[in-house]
């Protein structure tokens, strides 16, 4: 290896080194941590934030940037050095453009800002909140400022949207969510006219120390492995990997909604496998890591939807949970835990959603971000506006706010152009749904006997081993050959709703 590339990767690989410290830090935060000690870990977290900032937007970085680009000169432009480099300059000149002023006062304002999320949803009070939402966004489009005139960004929105979802464009997700939104609505109304779908199972009581013991024996057949793995109890489930060799995902339980324990481990688990797979061939490169919040979504709807809510692996939990939870559910059988999973009836909270009405969430509140960064909707006139669109998607009436614009965490803390990730990752995970089904032949048979690596393998073959070397949308065209479309994802809902509703959904759509 040449000596600029050598000592770019040294220094890339101390910054990864100081990632792996605030993930821990992060995650201790959120699972261990006395209550007493927020305050001391804001400031570790802040400071450790700040050192690897300055280290990466240092003129050091640019120049070893530039000597190791002139070294790969004629290099392979696939070539896992040649990726890093197109990587790491694209980051490292869109992190400089924001002034380090901007950069603290966003940290802060974010932290400031949920705390007055968190006294707001308590009252159901959007007035309290309002002043703190203009400042975020008012600080978003100072961020997109910061890049104005860049000719790879279209819309304003494309620059918050880019930090999420690399190469994403604003255009491109609406023209994607234009579609899927006329879909669902279409199908839900279909599924609206039939009797309820019984979903009695899903709240018969389940003593947690048997959630346990299920969810221990679902993510070991995931492929969890104690030598690499943990699982804790948090609030907020996330997953998240501190280095090679140790991954981290949580869940939280509900002995009356078995469900949040079980599909929630699961789905952290498919996140859990998307990092446990990526290329130790370049551990402590940017290269090495997760591409996108697509992507990843896409691994951890597969496995909690696709693969947990089917017939076939309601075949596998349907007797384990008979036998753990007895009572009520002493009896279940595959078909009534099949059906009572899968039911779809829209609600108003997002992370309560069916898969049906997921997307008609997250479309909603693309929509309304996109209004308030270009300026044609005022905070102000927010809630208003939630609840007109609300009325129109999900066809509910929202009367209390806690419920509605205040649900989510995201824009008080200055995540803005997060939401898309979520839907987006449904469509990709439909692609990969459908791919592995026609490769993988006998898929649903392996999932009614419990074996899911030949399918874990599948996704870290055509995903995992990737790593950020490649776009989500040049990956999928390279493993795929397609770019993100709708189709795959709303012809599996519809064959698996028609299905569970004993209805012909059939049709092409
Ligand atoms: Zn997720």
């Amino acid at each position: 290896m040449s000596d600029q590339l050598s000592l770019l990767k040294q220094r890339l690989g101390e910054l990864a080194d100081l990632g792996h410290a605030l993930a821990l830090a992060s995650w201790d935060q959120h699972t261990m941590m006395p209550p007493r000690g927020a305050e001391a870990r804001a400031e570790s977290l802040a400071t450790l934030t700040r050192i690897s900032h300055d280290m990466f937007v240092d003129d050091e970085t640019g120049r070893l940037l530039a000597d190791a680009a002139a070294e790969l000169e004629g290099a392979d432009p696939d070539s896992d050095d040649a990726r890093l480099i197109a990587l790491v300059r694209r980051r490292w000149e869109k992190e400089r453009r924001v002034p380090t002023e901007l950069a603290s006062e966003s940290a802060r304002a974010a932290s400031l800002g949920q705390e007055a999320w968190v006294r707001a949803r308590a009252e159901s009070d959007f007035g309290s909140f309002a002043p703190y939402l203009e400042h975020n966004f008012e600080l978003a489009r100072r961020y997109v400022d910061c890049h104005l005139g860049r000719s790879e960004f279209e819309r304003p929105y494309d620059v918050l949207l880019d930090d999420f979802e690399p190469g994403m464009r604003a255009a491109e997700v609406t023209r994607l969510f234009a579609e899927l939104r006329d879909e669902l609505v279409g199908l839900i109304a279909e599924l609206s006219d039939q009797g309820a779908v019984d979903d009695a199972p899903v709240h018969a009581r389940f003593p947690v120390d048997g959630q346990r013991l299920l969810v221990r024996e679902v993510v070991s057949m995931m492929g969890f492995d104690e030598s690499g793995w943990r699982i804790d109890d948090t609030v907020h489930p996330f997953a998240t990997r501190i280095g090679v060799g140790d991954v981290r995902i949580t869940t939280r339980w509900d002995q009356d909604f078995f469900p949040m324990g079980l599909y929630g481990a699961m789905h952290e688990c498919g996140h859990g496998l998307y990092e446990a797979g990526l290329p130790s061939s370049l551990r402590r490169l940017p290269t090495g890591a997760a591409e996108s919040l697509g992507l990843h979504e896409s691994q951890s709807r597969l496995w909690e939807n696709m693969v947990g809510r089917s017939r076939a692996f309601c075949s596998v939990l349907a007797p384990r949970i008979a036998a753990l939870a007895g009572g009520e559910l002493a009896s279940l059988d595959a078909e009534a835990l099949y059906r009572a999973v899968n039911l779809v009836r829209p609600g108003f909270i997002r992370v309560e959603a069916d898969e049906a009405t997921y997307a008609l969430h997250v479309i909603l509140r693309f929509e309304l971000e996109q209004e308030l960064i270009d300026g044609s909707l005022s905070v102000a006139d927010l809630p208003e506006a939630w609840n007109a669109r609300f009325r129109d998607y999900l066809g509910l009436e929202v009367t209390d706010d806690a419920d509605g614009v205040l649900q989510d965490v995201h824009w008080s803390a200055g995540l803005i152009g997060y939401f898309p990730t979520y839907a987006l990752g449904n469509l990709i995970a439909g692609q990969l749904w459908e791919r592995a089904g026609a490769e993988l032949g006998d898929l649903e048979r392996d999932i009614a006997d419990g074996r899911l690596g030949p399918l874990r393998e599948w996704l870290g073959e055509r995903v995992h081993r990737h790593g950020a070397k490649f776009r989500t949308s040049e990956l999928l065209e390279r493993e795929l050959g397609a770019t993100i479309t709708v189709r795959p994802f709303v012809e599996y809902l519809r064959g698996k709703l028609g299905d569970v509703y004993e209805l012909d959904l059939s049709r092409a759509s």
